[in-house]
């Protein structure tokens, strides 16, 4: 049994916790979170042992009423891996505290690569990970673009991607984001950051991004143009995606047409939190001319993360190779539409 400790218990964290105990070679170990708020609640409701992330903070969790299990020192010295949710640049701050009791650390794709020995996305490159002290699950939008890009550099090689992602404003829980009532481009500086953070995942690969903000907050979607080193038929496209386990391709005529509808879909299937762990990626759209192929895919934000942190557990712990880690953690979770 892999004992796994989570830091930081807030819209990645608190799913990989979920993901984590539904494994059967995995538990969790508890979850250090620094104030005793509503999920620190939850938390306790669902038996994971709460620890204090910040040991001063300690006595605000008893006033509270929730029971702690110790500080987060003793959560990594317990845990066989630690997973860093925290907000973007606290984990690289946490680094040395997991270095220090010599527990790997998976981290979140808000940290700088340079935050671990590999960047992750487990239908890409699984292997780097096997074995690592420390790596970074790549950031929601870097891990839909990877799904699609794996298959299609095995089938055909990839020449160049470009890619425009229409981005939320920011998670439904995320009050003070936005834009309210705007279209931004964002980054105005083109190519935007997505593409090189795709690099750290395929270092040769020719990318070129651009990002816009919206206001919504239920998904990001990605408008992406391929140029692919032979001549493609979109049938042959679709099928090739449809196969991969992480892609759900939008059959036509179904009346999925946007964002809404899928989050709405996914909440009929009794998903938990409403999560939608695969690319939505519309059948419809998967159009050739030549070699280019075009299409549009939707990546909830919250949630395409959750199964590549399952599997950077067992690639770290190399307790399955990366096609048995991906079969056991789509079997437990019910990923695949
Ligand atoms: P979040 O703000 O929802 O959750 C972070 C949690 O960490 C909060 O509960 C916060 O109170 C807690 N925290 C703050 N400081 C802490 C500390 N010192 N020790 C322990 N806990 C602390 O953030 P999130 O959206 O879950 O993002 C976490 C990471 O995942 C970031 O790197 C982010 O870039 C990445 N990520 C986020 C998304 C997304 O869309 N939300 C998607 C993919 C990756």
């Amino acid at each position: 049994m892999i004992r796994v400790g989570v830091n930081g218990y807030g819209t990645i964290g608190k799913r990989v916790a979920d993901a984590v105990e539904a494994q059967p070679d995995m538990e969790v170990a508890g979850v250090a979170k620094t104030q005793p708020n509503f999920e620190a609640h939850t938390a306790v409701e669902r038996g994971y042992p709460v620890y204090a992330a910040i040991p001063e903070r300690a006595p605000l969790f008893s006033e509270a009423g929730i029971e702690t299990a110790g500080v987060v020192d003793e959560l990594v010295a317990d845990a066989d891996v630690m997973v860093d949710a925290t907000p973007s640049g606290i984990g690289a701050e946490n680094k040395s505290l997991y270095a220090s009791y010599n527990t790997p650390a998976i981290f979140q794709g808000g940290e700088d690569a340079s935050v671990a020995e590999t960047s992750f996305n487990a239908r890409s490159n699984y292997d780097d990970a096997c074995g690592a002290d420390s790596v970074r699950v790549v950031s929601c939008n870097t891990t839909g673009l990877s799904r699609v890009v794996a298959p299609l550099e095995e089938e055909y090689g990839v020449e160049k991607v470009r890619a425009t992602l229409v981005r939320r404003g920011g998670d439904p829980s995320q009050n003070t984001r936005g834009p309210i009532n705007d279209i931004l481009p964002n980054p105005i500086e083109i190519p935007s950051h997505h593409g090189p953070d795709v690099q750290t995942i395929f270092p040769d690969l020719s990318i070129d991004t651009m990002g816009l903000k919206v206001p919504a907050t239920l998904m990001h979607v990605h408008a992406l143009n391929v140029t692919l080193e032979t001549d493609v038929t979109a049938a042959h496209v679709r099928q090739l995606l449809d196969d991969q386990s992480r892609i759900y391709v939008i059959p036509e005529g179904i009346g999925l047409d946007g964002a809404g509808k899928l989050k709405d879909f996914a909440l009929d299937a009794g998903r938990p939190r409403g999560d939608l762990w695969e690319n939505c990626l519309w059948g419809e759209s998967v159009a050739t001319e030549g070699r280019d192929l075009y299409l549009f895919q939707a990546i909830h934000q919250e949630s395409d993360v959750v199964p590549e942190n399952v599997d950077a557990i067992r690639a770290v712990t190399e307790s399955a190779d990366a096609a048995e880690s991906i079969r056991r953690t789509n079997e437990t979770l019910g990923v695949g539409l």
